[in-house]
């Protein structure tokens, strides 16, 4: 009933919160002022942030954190007036005022100095910001965290898009924008481009009508949000439904572009942008004068120099559907996914991270909203992500603007797996479709490894045997999976390593899942 009336008064509220956001559009020199301002006021923006949605907020997480640690918030400006922004987090840090990223989902109890503080995911939500309309971090399969998403937070963070936009010199251009329907966040990207009068000509989506859980209700706020934008002049396109398979229809678009107005640009995640590059080079198109910004997921040397055979330009972004944008690509990159950070609404430390389930240490990212009103409240939120921090002069606008610190190698620590698979991709291919039905029977349809999240959220590989191959003893079969892997590359060796180490792979007796559309892939993803 409560979620049913709050939904209701969200719908009540959006024509006008709309009206009010495409009313006044932000120009390229408010913009710059903007962000110097913030820039300027970080550190009292920090603490007012601070103030108002941890110390005046008792259901705050973070506020039992701070009491635990002892911490008033006078400490805190106290603090801040010594040591600053970022020396203030690491002391708190260390006191043990952060959140880890399954704490932040629920998926862990929240326990400092043996106590343990109940909380909820909905706690971390800002009480103060509006609630426009509402997306889910990982948002794909519908089982994500709810995060109110809201239209002043998009008017904010509007100053970095178009920053980022004149940097790599794509305003005014044809732009497609490669992101899901609701409840994915990408919505958000779209309107940004409206309230800034960037048009947007098309909107693909990998979600299609219905296919989440909860469609209906996904379903509509697209198209209401669609509708009310439109009303006030958004220009936003109709979302076309394409499956992974179909990204040359996007080449086709961009191809097209090229050929009419010698530039467009495409606005999406690394692996729908990869698809599209590929799509374009077996279809023999070249997309020279094209420019692609990826972001959502690691955005490596091999994925880029594969996008730019086939000529587009590639820029990176860095950023969270809870938080936002947080890191602009760089124009002078010092790598595939060297972005600036957003210091001007965002902090950012490392502290060392072990990853149990493969023996590694990284320095994992803790990020700390500056702004009152981020949806979700961060204090050294410990993102599942890792990476390089450093100050470095790169030359380029954004450094001008004063977002000196850069972000790179960006990695997910729970997702490593995953990633070693895809690394040694084709010396598994070989296990699967030849050492193993070779020595225990059956064909390469009948063995599949299944990259999957387990009851507690952690991500595991199954290898998945028909039950019609009769298997004595399961371990058998692991084992030979892993000297398969010895006997490859260094690199599967290495995977291999950390797999046996781990106890990382599972047998699971079912028949191998094929796709919605009837392809068969012995490396799946669920
Ligand atoms: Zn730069």
């Amino acid at each position: 009933m409560g979620e049913t009336f709050d939904y209701l008064k969200v719908f009540a509220g959006l024509p006008f919160a709309m009206r009010r956001f495409l009313q006044r559009p932000l120009t390229l020199d408010d913009a710059k002022r903007v962000v110097c301002e913030r820039i300027q006021r970080r550190e009292q923006n920090f603490l007012r942030s601070v103030e108002k949605n941890i110390y005046e907020y008792p259901r705050s997480p973070y506020l039992a954190l701070l009491q635990l640690a002892g911490c008033e918030l006078g400490d805190v400006r106290a603090l801040v007036k010594d040591r600053g922004v970022e020396g203030t987090l690491r002391v708190l840090r260390e006191a043990g005022v952060y959140i880890t990223f399954e704490e932040f989902k629920g998926r862990k109890p929240l326990v400092r100095n043996g106590k343990t503080i109940s909380i909820q995911p909905r706690d971390f939500d800002n009480p103060f910001a509006p609630r426009h309309f509402m997306v889910e971090s990982g948002g794909s399969t519908g089982s994500g965290t709810n995060v109110g998403a809201n239209l002043d937070y998009l008017a904010e963070n509007a100053a970095h898009l178009i920053l980022l936009l004149d940097t790599h010199q794509v305003r005014g251009i044809p732009t497609a924008v490669g992101v899901p329907i609701l409840p994915g966040g990408g919505i958000s990207f779209i309107l940004q481009r409206s309230y800034l009068r960037e048009a947007t000509q098309r909107w693909y989506s990998l979600i299609g009508w219905r296919d989440t859980k909860r469609w209906l209700k996904y379903d509509l706020a697209t198209l209401y949000i669609l509708f009310w934008s439109n009303v006030f002049g958004g220009g936003v396109p109709m979302p076309t439904t394409i499956q992974p398979t179909e990204a040359d229809k996007i080449a086709r678009w961009m191809y097209e572009m090229l050929q009419r107005e010698g530039r467009c640009l495409l606005f999406t995640s690394a692996s729908l942008a990869l698809r599209t590059c590929i799509a374009a080079e077996q279809a023999g198109l070249d997309l020279t004068g094209a420019t692609v910004r990826v972001g959502g997921e690691p955005v490596t040397a091999a994925k880029v120099a594969a996008m730019e055979r086939v000529g587009v330009r590639v820029f990176s972004g860095y950023g969270m559907v809870e938080a936002g944008g947080i890191g602009l690509g760089c124009a002078q990159p010092l790598g595939a996914d060297d972005v600036h950070l957003s210091s001007d609404t965002f902090a950012l430390i490392t502290h060392p991270h072990r990853v149990e389930s493969i023996g590694m240490t990284v320095p994992a990212f803790n990020l700390t909203t500056l702004m009152d009103t981020a949806p979700k409240v961060m204090l050294n939120f410990q993102s599942d992500d890792y990476g390089i921090v450093e100050e470095r002069r790169c030359g380029c606008p954004l450094e001008a603007y004063g977002f000196t610190t850069h972000l790179r190698e960006i990695r997910s620590y729970s997702k490593m797996l995953g990633e070693a698979v895809t690394l040694i991709g084709n010396e598994m291919l070989r296990i699967l479709e030849d050492v193993l039905p070779a020595r225990f029977g059956g064909t390469p349809l009948d063995y599949q490894l299944l990259e999957a999240e387990d009851e507690q959220g952690l991500t595991r590989l199954y290898l998945v045997i028909h039950p019609r191959i009769e298997i004595a003893d399961e371990q058998q079969v692991i084992d030979a999976m892993l000297d398969g892997m010895r006997a490859s590359s260094p690199t599967a060796d290495a995977a291999r390593a950390m797999w046996q180490h781990a106890q990382t792979i599972r047998i699971k007796r079912a028949e191998p899942q094929i796709t919605a559309r009837g392809k068969f892939s012995p490396l799946r993803k669920e």
